[in-house]
């Protein structure tokens, strides 16, 4: 590294706050959060008349919570003075940012259209061009690419989150790791990880490889304990890989499932396999991916509540739901400067989760596992909601299984699901153990009782690694829409 490349590292780590975290702290990521907290108190004459000048150690829930709508008050100011959009969409409904004082009251703020945001990503921006140090273009998992800016503050940001979430899983100064998200177009989680890890002074190395055995050279090469990557990939690679190595020899210390769904079948497989816990992550593009990060406890993940306000929402009423009640996630980013958002929409099913948690935690709100999202669900049989990950626990807890695609079809006046299964072991047991695993759903039990649902079709093939796509959808619904 040049030494002027060096020192602007060196500046840029030394405005990171996660940095100055303690060694021995039991819970980093939620003592970064209220250093925030406390920091904002102290800067920030609005909510210091609320909250007080706090400690960081005396942030509580109600002190958190003052700060967020604090930050959404602002937010709403900002964007009215910066954003098209959003000067726009206040005027119209008529809200203002005094209105909002407490939880109950973000519900009159209007929703935020993800259309809306890849319509006329401009109208979103709230700085100047010349101020953009990123932009950064969704790959549109639902059809719709959107544009996003973040400013240096808010890249700074990003990575400051990244890496105190990255500590909340225990990753200290000696760790390195590995970083496997197989490179798909215009969708690169790794590499802006890997540029986090390097500006907050952790080890990364980001191995984009799909071949398993180099994933474990570099696993040994670089003295790896820790591992992220797409969840399907990290699967994958450890059916694989334990038929020839034994994988708790590695010593990893922690895997981070991301970018999609951790069925609870691939996380005890995860598990047994290393002999580490095995964790989610959830994070959309729009939020700048660092969003929510699992504990140990297993119980939710939890959210950056300095940077993100999530609610959850029935999508027919806008009305908030309860406590462990399912509904939409909605999303306001806090502190983005480039193009934040206000009350966005995901379309991600999820629920809130709230304090404290098993692991400890007194003030972190946390959401559910993503259930599905609303606008990829399919209906079947007599009616009941399919989401793409329905089948993964039936599917993925035969033994073998490294994974599988369904397509929706019509036969008849029924509906039949065709599943394609790549299996490693004798085929006619594996077709036999996933077509019985299937049958023992609810959702097959009944629509076939009910003569509505054809009994699944189950094709096993073997391992195909040449092939393998990340990120293709699980679940294809081929029946006309329009009947
Ligand atoms: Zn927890």
């Amino acid at each position: 590294m040049n030494p002027f490349k060096r020192l602007m590292l060196a500046i840029a780590r030394s405005r990171l706050s996660s940095t100055k975290l303690q060694e021995g702290s039991r819970h980093p990521l939620e003592d970064w959060v209220c250093a925030k907290v406390a920091a904002t108190a102290k800067g920030e004459a609005e909510l210091r008349t609320i909250i007080g000048r706090v400690r960081p150690e005396e942030v509580d829930r109600e002190a958190l919570l003052e700060y967020q709508l604090f930050k959404v008050r602002h937010q709403m100011r900002y964007t009215l003075e910066n954003s098209y959009y959003y000067k726009a969409k206040w005027g119209k409904a008529g809200v203002s940012p005094s209105d909002i004082r407490e939880y109950e009251d973000l519900i009159k703020i209007p929703l935020t259209e993800p259309m809306d945001l890849a319509e006329d990503s401009m109208g979103f921006l709230c700085v100047s061009q010349t101020k953009v140090m990123r932009a950064f273009t969704t790959s549109g998992t639902s059809g719709t690419r959107k544009r996003l800016f973040y400013t240096r503050g808010d890249v700074l940001n990003i990575v400051d989150a990244i890496a105190a979430a990255l500590k909340d899983v225990g990753m200290r100064g000696q760790d390195t790791l590995q970083i496997m998200f197989p490179t798909v177009a215009a969708w690169d989680p790794g590499l802006m990880l890997e540029s986090a890890c390097q500006v907050a002074g952790l080890r990364a190395v980001n191995a984009t490889t799909i071949d398993i055995d180099e994933q474990l050279r570099i696993m040994r090469e670089r003295k790896t304990s820790m591992l992220i990557g797409l969840t399907s990939f990290l699967y994958r690679l450890t059916v694989l890989a334990k038929e020839k190595e034994d994988l708790r020899s590695f010593g990893i210390k922690a895997i981070i499932c991301s970018a999609e769904p951790l069925p609870e079948a691939m996380r005890m497989e995860l598990e047994q396999a290393w002999g580490c816990p095995a964790l989610s992550q959830y994070g959309m593009t729009e939020m700048g991916l660092a969003t929510t990060i699992e504990c140990r406890s297993q119980d939710g993940l939890h959210v950056d509540a300095a940077d993100y306000l999530p609610e959850v929402i029935d999508p027919t009423t806008g009305q908030h739901v309860k406590d462990r009640t399912e509904g939409e996630l909605v999303w306001t980013s806090l502190c983005f400067e480039g193009s934040p958002l206000v009350r966005y929409r995901s379309y991600d099913i999820s629920m809130r989760i709230d304090p404290p948690c098993g692991c400890g935690m007194l003030t972190l709100p946390k959401i559910g596992k993503i259930k599905g999202r609303m606008d990829m669900q399919s209906k079947v049989g007599l009616g009941d909601k399919v989401y793409p990950h329905l089948f993964d626990e039936a599917v993925l807890k035969v033994r073998g299984v490294l994974g599988y695609r369904a397509v929706i079809e019509k036969a008849g006046y029924k509906d039949l699901l065709r599943f394609k299964v790549e299996y490693m072991g004798d085929p006619k047991e594996g077709k036999k153990l996933v077509e019985e695993s299937l049958q023992s759903l609810d959702e097959f039990k009944l629509g076939m009782e009910n003569d509505l649902l054809a009994p699944p079709e189950v094709e096993v093939v073997p391992p195909d690694q040449e092939h393998w796509v990340p990120k293709s959808p699980t679940l294809v619904d081929k029946r006309n829409q329009f009947e």
